[in-house]
This record gives C-alpha cells, structure tokens and sequence, in this order.
C-alpha cells in the first residue's frame, strides 16, 4: 500500500476580514502538515461573486504571515497546481460539471429562478420540504444540450439518487448514514459558469491531491452531498475534520463578526488586524486559538514548535468552544514573558518612537526586563515606561502629596531625598537604597509615603517598575532634575 504525502489546505472566501474562526481554520491543517512533514497550501475560494470584498485576499495573506502560518503553496508564490484563485479555474469547473452529465450523474437545468420560487411557494404551503422539483432532471440529454448551445440561460445540478443511503465519516464524530431521499439536485456550477462550494472545493480538494480537510462545522450538513460528488467522479476520499462552532463570550450563543463592537469597547476583537493594532503578539494569539478546539489542557503554553510536536488530527474536539479574552491575556503575557530581551526591545520600541519619543537603544535593553512582567499586551509599555524616554515628566500635583502628609510635609521629604541622592556620585540600588531607608527610619515617616513621593517625582506616575532600578537607568542628572521641579510644584500648592 503506498502511503500519499500529506496535503492539507486553508481555503477561505475573501468575503471579510479576517477573524480568529480563519486563524484556527489556518492553524489545524498546517500544523498537521509540519507534524508530518506534509505541505500546507492556501487557496481562495472567491466564486461567490456577490459577497466579495476587495482587500480580503490580501488581510488573509498578511494574517497568515503575522501569525507565521506560512504555506508551501498560494496565489501569490504560486506552486505545482496552479491557480490557487478559483475564479482562475472556471475552465476546470466547466469541464468537471460537465463531466458529471456525462455520467449521468448531474443535468444541466433551465429552470428560472420566477418558476422555482413558484415551486417553494407551493410546497411550503403543502407543508414540504422547499427542494428542486426535477423537472430538468429527466430532459432528453441531446435537448438540453441544444438549449445550451442556442445560449439558453442554465445551470447544472447534482442528480442525487432516489434511493439508498450514504455513509459519511468525520473523523471527530464518527460515520452518519443519511438517506439520499433527503437529499437535494443541488446546484454545482451556477449560470455565471463559475461553480459553488460544493463543486469548486471538492474539485480542488482533489487536483490539488489534499489528503485531510479540516473546515467549519457548517459544512457538516453538506457533507453527503460532498461524498457522493467525489464518489460519482470515482475519486479517493479525503480524511474530513469538521471543527467545533465558537461560542460567545458570555457562552450564550453562537459567536458573530457583529459581535465585535462590545469587544472593542475592552479592548479586544475577534479580528487578526485589530489585534495586532491592541498589542497582542502572534505567538499568544496562537497559543489561545490552538486550544479552542483541540483537546489538550486548557493552560497548556506552547510555542509554535512544541504545537507542530504535539499535533495530531484525532486530537482535535466537535465540542463548541468559548471565547474568552481573559484567557487571551493571560496567553498574551505569558508569551510576552518568553521572548528575549532583544525581540521584546524590538517588538515595543514603535510603540515609544510613534508617540514622539526618542528611543535610545542602550537604554531600551535596560528598560525591557523592567517591563517584561508587566506587560499583558506590548502597548502597556506606554503606562509603564515612557517617563524613561521623556525630557521631563508632569506629575499630576495631588499625587505627590503622600497620604497622611500635606503639600508642605511632602515637599520637605522630596528635599530631604534630593539631598540625600545628591550626596551620592551616582545613582545605584546599592548606593541609594540604604541612606533612604535610613531617613525613613529617623523620620518616622513609613516606607511608602517617603518613596511614593519620590515614585512619582521621578516617573510622573503612581504605578512603575521598581523605584531604584528605574532611577538607575533615568541617570542622577535627570533624577535631581525631576525631585527638584516636584519640590516647585508642591510649594505652590
Ligand atoms: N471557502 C470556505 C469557507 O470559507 C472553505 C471551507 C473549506 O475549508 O472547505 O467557509
């Protein structure tokens, strides 16, 4: 028996942006592919001309990239069956749907569509199930082919057997047996010569020699339909996985793209563009994603390389999966918390450089694992760090009363520390720390007023990275500078 090379395929509709339902339609089969040393392809399925948005291609193609989801065939880098665009492969469809008549295994349809909605009315008022009536079905095979060639308008439709049943198998659910009289002529290729869903992707599926297909659970109910299309062409069938459905995030219902504005009200989106934009990096992203449907333990971290170690098909969960962005930003930081020194420095420094600050790079690498362990999403550096690349800071004049003391009070201890700072040659933890907690003692004064004032003389705000440590890299000069323009502004007060 020879074992084929595994394929596997990401084939969106560029009919929107792209949102994290793509991103783990993108994930599964391109980890199954590196697990098995397979090939991971993308293919756009943009036959359904109506819901088509320009730019969608390309949101779908940068997504994949900034999530390193890279293919090994597309588009835009080509590969050995091109096209990978399905309004490229009309020629192919027309050939396949006519193949099919051939066999007698679909017939082209004159029906208009006036005629078929009399036929819906009709039977939904008979209480039926709305479905083709057949009466193309049985035409004289040379008539309908002298239609088409007079330019009669037509499409082509499956014609699904009467009798039997089909077994179908997904590998996350088992085999359903589904009785073919519940089944419908269903329209393959549309009178627009390009084909639906359910011509174009098995077609596709098989030129394209995919050996796994892992896509949305809305597909499931199509699926006899795609089994009896592949078997009519007497091809081997693909291994399926239909992924579970995600759920909003208070779990009440099925989530959609219209749920996006109460998100961004907190923060968060469901789309890959607007997450980067918010500070999330690619590798927590992923890590959230991959676990939303894959049955392993729900606060597993894993990098890429350890989820491309771990991947297995008959891993994967039909059971619906909530979106929780609490979750996101606990995967979110802890990744952020992995990179190096120098990628996190990288990856914050246009954060700084796009407010106006000049970021100087020595200073940069200091200031990093100071904000390593505060960051939930990259942006943060902005609260937690700018005071180390401002001039000067502007501290609210109320936060540098400390509690229980008043503006004079507050100002003689932001004096007693410059005198105490300004006695030494440099600023360390080492030189600093010990004289201030000396005046703490003496003073009577506790811990946090003393060094709550000289918190926010220094930084401009209340919360920062540990005090000495920032003082360190902010340097003595600009320090002084800092506690001596505080001192002015509480005499003022
Ligand atoms: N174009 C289909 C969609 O976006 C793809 C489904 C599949 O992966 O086969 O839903």
């Amino acid at each position: 028996m020879s074992i084929k090379p595994v394929r596997t395929r990401f084939a969106p509709s560029p009919t929107g942006r792209m949102h994290i339902g793509n991103a783990r339609s993108a994930l599964y089969p391109f980890l199954l592919a590196r697990h098995l040393g397979g090939t991971f392809i993308l293919r756009i399925e943009d036959t359904d001309q109506k819901r088509f948005e320009l730019g969608a291609e390309q949101e779908l193609i940068d997504g994949l990239h900034w999530l390193g989801l890279n293919y090994d065939e597309g588009p835009d880098i080509g590969g050995p069956h091109e096209p990978y665009r399905q309004t490229e492969r009309r020629a192919i469809y027309h050939e396949h749907a006519w193949k099919l008549v051939e066999l007698d295994k679909a017939f082209p349809c004159f029906c208009t569509s006036e005629r078929l909605g009399t036929v819906r009315q009709e039977q939904l008022k008979n209480k039926q199930n709305p479905r083709y009536d057949g009466l193309c079905r049985t035409l004289d095979s040379d008539e309908a082919r002298r239609r088409v060639n007079d330019g009669e308008k037509y499409v082509i439709r499956f014609k699904m057997p009467k009798e039997g049943s089909i077994t179908t198998a997904d590998i996350l659910r088992g085999s359903i047996t589904t009785e073919n009289s519940a089944l419908d002529d269903t329209v393959l290729l549309k009178s627009d010569g390009l084909p639906t869903y359910h011509l174009g992707a098995m077609v596709d599926d098989h030129e394209m020699q995919i050996t796994h297909v892992i896509r949305g659970s809305e597909w499931l109910p199509s699926m006899p339909l795609h089994i009896h299309v592949i078997r009519a062409f007497g091809w081997d069938e693909p291994v399926f996985a239909h992924l579970s459905v995600f759920l909003k995030p208070n779990g009440k219902g099925k989530m959609s793209k219209r749920d996006r504005a109460d998100d961004m009200k907190d923060g968060h989106s469901i789309f890959l563009g607007d997450m980067k934009e918010l500070g999330y990096i690619p590798e927590g992203v992923l890590n959230w994603i991959a676990l939303m449907g894959w049955g392993v333990a729900e606060d597993d971290v894993m990098t890429m390389n350890q989820m491309i170690e771990r991947f297995s098909i008959d891993s994967l969960t039909p059971s619906p999966a909530a979106i929780n962005f609490q979750k996101l930003d606990h995967f979110n930081a802890t990744h952020i918390r992995l990179l190096t020194t120098d990628d996190l420095a990288a990856r914050i420094k246009p954060y700084f450089t796009r407010e106006g600050l000049n970021v100087d790079e020595e200073v940069l690498l200091k200031v990093v694992p100071l904000l390593r362990e505060r960051l939930v999403t990259l942006d943060d550096c902005l609260s937690f760090g700018s005071f180390f690349f401002k001039d000067n800071v502007t501290p609210a004049p109320e936060d540098l009363i400390a509690k229980g003391l008043d503006a004079v009070q507050s100002a003689q201890v932001a004096q007693r520390a410059y005198e105490i700072l300004s006695a030494q040659p440099t600023i360390s933890h080492e030189r600093c720390e010990p004289p201030l907690r000396a005046y703490v003692e003496e003073s009577g004064l506790n811990v946090n007023q003393v060094f709550g004032i000289l918190r926010v003389a220094v930084t401009g705000q209340k919360v920062s990275p540990p005090l000495f440590e920032s003082m360190e890299i902010i340097g003595r000069e600009k320090c002084l500078l800092r506690i001596k323009n505080a001192i002015e502004v509480l005499k003022k007060m």
